[in-house]
């Protein structure tokens, strides 16, 4: 017997006085056997849309995929006929949506088996031993996995992005279909493959996920510019690398410590530009990666269009890959400092110090470096000081009052000098300090 929240318990309860059949379905169900928290309540139900629209005076329909949401408190639970589906001519949509009469007939529609369980609140209806494989820890396709992936090729991604979210194998069957029908998700558009792909990055296990995506021959379609990276040798003598760049790059993402899925991107395409600036000396067999940094700025730009990015989180993507070569060293002046924060921009200072955590560990060198540790000080402590006169907390009233001069160029001159001071460490930049300085200026 699984345990249900009250307001869910009572919806079904709704549909069945009611006289109808009305089951939970999809990830609130693995949820629930796998004892995880529930964000997203689906169900299916042998009631016609317009049954569940009349029963509800809150609803709206999606004429699409036949689907009523009922807002319930900061829910909104999504209650779908029983659905049958055939007639996929393109590998991408059901031809039309017709309603099923049975929920067994509705379970062999979806993908994977850990989504084909249904529960009405006493009852498991488990057809395809969804139970079983969420024990197993296994992602199967529903009945022949060629036919469903030729149907639906959004499927071929799916099964990955399961797989990584829950930390599960795929079953050898379903996984060798998933490398013969790769090139399917070409037709898929880059939309519904970002929004998978960002699900990955999201996961709890987005490095194993990009290795899935690796084996599977996906990566080739989706992220060619990583893809290649697998080819490109990086260990050279008196070099740190031990790596392969593509296999440095997986790493990475793995031992970036940032949730953000833009980082996580970033972090992952960080050295794609090592492909094309590849060199080998032939006397020393030095490898060199010349301006990767220039290169893979280009191909962030290329990757963030193709997965049709915001402005925003493609300008992120592009800074942190851009970026992302910085120096820590302790010799470097205040400015130069100054300059990379400038660059990078203060928002994304956090991420593309997650982004080089990554890179480091992802290279083989230890979690701890003092080197490191002393540049992150020195970030904060260098944003301390202004960058600009305007950031200065007195202000050219304050001049005017305290020194009892007009507006005009001295008034300039003078902040510009308490400006100087305050830069090269001579006054702290807070109130009282500063106005003293001035009242001694008098
Ligand atoms: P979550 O919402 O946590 O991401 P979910 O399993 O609920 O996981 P959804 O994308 O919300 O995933 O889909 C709900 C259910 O609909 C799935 O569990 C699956 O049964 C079915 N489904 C969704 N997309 C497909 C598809 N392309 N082919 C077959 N069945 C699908
Ligand atoms: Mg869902």
């Amino acid at each position: 017997m699984i345990e249900l929240p009250k307001s869910v318990s009572d919806f079904l309860n709704e549909f069945h006085t009611k006289g109808f059949k009305i089951y939970i379905v999809g990830g609130a169900v693995r949820n629930l056997i796998l004892g995880e928290e529930i964000d997203n309540w689906d169900f299916t139900t042998n009631a016609r849309p317009e049954k569940i629209q009349d029963m509800f005076s809150d609803s709206f329909y999606n004429n699409d995929y036949g689907t009523v949401s009922i807002p319930k408190g900061n829910l909104i639970f999504e209650v779908t006929p029983f659905r049958k589906e055939d007639n996929y001519e393109d590998h991408r949509h059901p031809e039309k949506i017709e309603w099923a009469e049975t929920v067994e007939e509705d379970l062999g529609r979806r993908d994977f088996t850990i989504n084909a369980i249904a529960y009405d609140g006493k009852q498991v209806i488990d057809p395809f031993s969804g139970q079983k494989h969420l024990k197993d820890k296994l992602i199967v396709a529903v009945g022949d996995p060629d036919r469903r992936f030729r149907e639906d090729a959004l499927r071929l991604i799916r099964g990955i992005r399961f797989a990584s979210q829950l930390g599960f194998m795929i079953e050898e069957k379903t996984r060798s279909s998933i490398e013969k029908n790769a090139k399917l998700i070409t037709k898929i558009s880059w939309e519904r493959i970002r929004d998978e792909f960002f699900k990955i990055l999201s996961s709890q296990h987005p490095s194993e996920g990009v290795l899935f995506l690796r084996n599977t021959g996906l990566l080739t379609f989706i992220l060619p510019e990583v893809d290649i990276c697998f080819t490109i040798p990086q260990k050279s003598p008196k070099r740190h690398h031990i790596y392969d760049v593509g296999t440095h790059l997986v790493m990475a993402l793995k031992h970036c410590p940032s949730k953000d899925p833009i980082t996580r991107f970033a972090t992952l395409i960080h050295d794609v530009g090592k492909a094309k600036t590849f060199r080998r000396d032939d006397k020393t067999g030095l490898i060199t990666f010349y301006n990767h940094e220039v290169v893979g700025e280009k191909l962030a730009t290329q990757i963030a269009d193709r997965f049709k990015l915001s402005n925003k989180d493609k300008d992120k993507l592009v800074k942190l890959v851009q970026f992302h070569q910085f120096t820590v060293s302790e010799i470097q002046t205040d400015k130069a400092v100054r300059r990379f924060i400038r660059n990078v921009g203060k928002e994304y200072l956090d991420d593309i110090i997650d982004l080089r955590f990554g890179d480091r560990i992802g290279s083989g060198a230890k979690p701890d470096s003092w080197r490191f540790d002393l540049f992150r000080k020195r970030l904060i402590e260098v944003q301390k000081q202004p960058f600009q006169i305007k950031d200065l907390k007195v202000n050219g009233e304050d001049v005017m009052k305290i020194l009892k001069i007009k507006p005009g160029p001295k008034v300039g001159e003078i902040l510009k000098s308490i400006f100087d001071k305050v830069v090269d460490g001579k006054i702290k930049n807070e109130k009282e300090p500063l106005l003293h300085y001035i009242n001694i200026m008098k």
